[in-house]
Order: C-alpha cells, then structure tokens, then sequence
C-alpha cells in the first residue's frame, strides 16, 4: 500500500518559497562579521513594532526569555500572583515562577480554550499583580474584559503571544493590548526563525528600558552592571532570516485561515467533532478540534496508522503538571479539554488533497 504521509507540520514548502533571499540574508550577517547584535537585530526590532503598531520592540533569545525579561521589567516579582490559563505550554507558568512570583490559574472558556474572563475575576486576591492571557492557537484572548478587569484592580497585562504573531483583536495587533507582548520565533510557530528568538513589545518607554537592560546582563552601559539580568540577545543570523520572513506573515497567515476553512466546511456535520470558530484575527497556530465520547486518543492512533500526524496541545495542563501538582484547585474545564483536543496538520502550504485525506482518515475512524 503507497501513502503518501502527512506530518502534523511541514516547514520545507515554505523555506523553498524563500530559499534564495533567506541565503542571502545569511550570508551577509556571516560576510559582516557582526554576529552579536548587528544592524539586523535593530532593523528587525523597528520592523516589527512598525508592523504592530507598537512604540518598543526588544529582541530576546527566545519567547520563554521574552515572558521573564517581559514580567521583571513590568516589575513582578518575589510575593506578587500572576493569574494565567492552565491550558498552555509550560513556559507561560514557568515564566511566572522564575521571577519569583506565584501562579493562580484560573479556568479556560470550553470554546476559545482561552482564560475565561469571569473565571479571572474569581482568583483575585490583594497580591494579584497582574494577568497573563495566552492567545492559544493563535486565537486572540477575551482582551477586551480582561482589560476592563486589569483596569478596575490596577493589574499589569502580559500578553503570552508566543503562538499569534499577526492575530487581532477588534482590528488591534495582540501584544500591544496589554502592558508587554512577548513573542516567540520557534521554527514551528507562524513567524518562526532557523533556531530560538523571541521579543518583548510595549508602548511603555521604562518597561522597555529595563528590558534592554536586562537582556544584556542587567547593563544600559557596557561594564556598567545595575541589576542581576541575562544574556539573551536575539541572534543576529535569526534576526536576518526573520527579516525575510516577516514581508510574507500576511500571505502565511492568510494560508493557515484557509486551512482552517477548509477544515471546518469539510468537518460540518461529522459527529463527535467540534471544530474551531473562525473568530475575526484569529491567525490558527493551530487547528484544533474537540473530539468527543472518549474517541480522541483511538483517533490519533488511527491517523497515525495512516500516515497522519495529529499532535496534543496540551495533554497535562501546567496545574496538574509534576511541578505544581497538589497545589491548586481544580480546573475541570481545563482538564476536559486536556482529554478532548486534537491538533491536526497545518501550514500556510498545505494542499486541498491533503486536507481532504485528513478529514476522510478521521470520517472513517469516528
Ligand atoms: C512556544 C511557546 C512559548 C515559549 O517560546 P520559546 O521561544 O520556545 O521559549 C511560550 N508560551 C507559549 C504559549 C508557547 O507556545
């Protein structure tokens, strides 16, 4: 039997549409000798605050990095509570513990997957500091309530924007909503680089301050150390390559839509699947359907038998990660979709057939 696979992400299509003038970036960064912070990095930097309509863009060594640099320079820290979703990658909980901070999770809406703004309200103490939604997905979060909530109780806003380069919410680029914006550029994500990169973006001219300071070991002036920081520049060859990348976000993010489109027309009347909504901004990091009935982990099996990948984000919610577990109460929406998602294959490339075998293989397994 001749299949041809389908994995859950295929970088190849993209980086051969671009191949030459991804060559040439490179090369010069390496003719230049410039390797540490050379002109790409603040070209990128007033590129992409000029793309986000945003005053401040500080290029880090990766989104984890924008998320602790992003928290310090908001002035979280040692005794503060940073209230964020339990349905995430690792990094936006982590983030919070490394500064020193605690972690109140509270749940998710069961539809967006994104931090329920009525669920925030629930877990705000005198020491709540500030809120960190994550855009899941790709999908903007409930920014508008939260920050109606961040303004009532005086809270910070920082704005998990790892998986939605180029989302909106009301028209507004994510990332420029909130206090600080950190972004990731992880090969996988929808701007991503040939290694780690990541960046923080305010409007805020101190905030911005202290992360450029912090990124370069806590030193606005060379040899002239103030505070404890990081080495976590963004690298100079990342910055080139993402240069390239950044004129085609638009066009990328515009194919992963129709993916979804496509997807969702096919998907309509199968039982058992819930698909995504198609919320205005959404930029689909992901495509991410709910299987029901207890059918999702014999789904994955049956797609992989098949040479299709499928991919779950995120099986263990941070809360009932070994880390934390035992320490927070229960985050049922949470836990349910942690039992009930399934990524299935998606870039801004991926063909009509392709799509259409994906549905059939799942047809016929459900
Ligand atoms: C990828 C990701 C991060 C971390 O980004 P890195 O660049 O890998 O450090 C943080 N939060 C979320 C939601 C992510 O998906």
């Amino acid at each position: 039997m001749s299949q041809t696979k389908i994995p859950v992400l295929d970088l190849k299509p993209q980086y051969e549409s671009i191949k030459e003038e991804i060559q040439t970036a490179i090369n010069r960064v390496i003719e230049s000798g410039q390797f540490i912070m050379g002109p790409d990095v603040k070209e990128f930097e007033q590129e992409v605050a000029a793309y986000l309509g945003v005053k401040y863009a500080i290029g880090v060594n990766s989104g984890t990095d924008a998320l602790v640099i992003g928290l310090r320079a908001a002035g979280i820290g040692e005794g503060d509570e940073v209230i964020t979703t339990p349905f995430s990658f690792f990094a936006t909980a982590e983030s919070i513990s490394n500064v020193g901070a605690k972690v109140v999770f509270a749940d998710i809406d069961a539809s967006t997957y994104n931090i329920d703004p009525q669920q925030i309200r629930t877990k705000i103490t005198p020491r709540t500091k500030a809120i960190m939604p994550v855009h899941l997905y790709g999908q903007p979060a409930a920014m508008g309530q939260i920050m109606n909530i961040a303004q009532e109780y005086g809270l910070k806003v920082i704005e998990d924007c790892a998986q939605s380069f180029g989302a909106r919410y009301n028209g507004q680029a994510v990332g420029t909503i909130g206090d600080v914006g950190a972004f990731s550029f992880f090969p996988s994500k929808n701007l991503g680089g040939y290694g780690d990169g990541g960046m923080i973006v305010t409007d805020n001219e101190k905030i911005a301050e202290v992360a450029g300071m912090l990124r370069v070991h806590g030193a606005k002036k060379k040899y002239h150390n103030e505070v404890l920081g990081y080495n976590s520049r963004l690298d100079t060859i990342q910055a080139a390559i993402l240069r390239v990348k950044l004129q085609y976000i638009d066009k990328w993010n515009q194919g992963r839509r129709r993916v979804a489109e496509s997807y969702n027309r096919l998907l309509v009347d199968v039982e058992g699947v819930v698909t995504p909504g198609l919320a205005e901004g959404h930029v689909f990091h992901q495509y991410t359907v709910r299987v029901t009935g207890g059918k999702r982990d014999g789904l994955k099996a049956f797609l992989a038998e098949q040479g299709i990948g499928s991919m779950i984000y995120y099986p263990i919610p941070q809360d009932q990660l070994p880390v934390y577990k035992g320490q927070y109460e229960a985050c049922p929406v949470s836990d349910l979709a942690a039992q009930e998602v399934l990524s299935l294959p998606i870039w801004p490339e991926l063909e009509k057939d392709a799509i259409e075998k994906v549905v059939g293989a799942l047809k016929k397994s459900l």
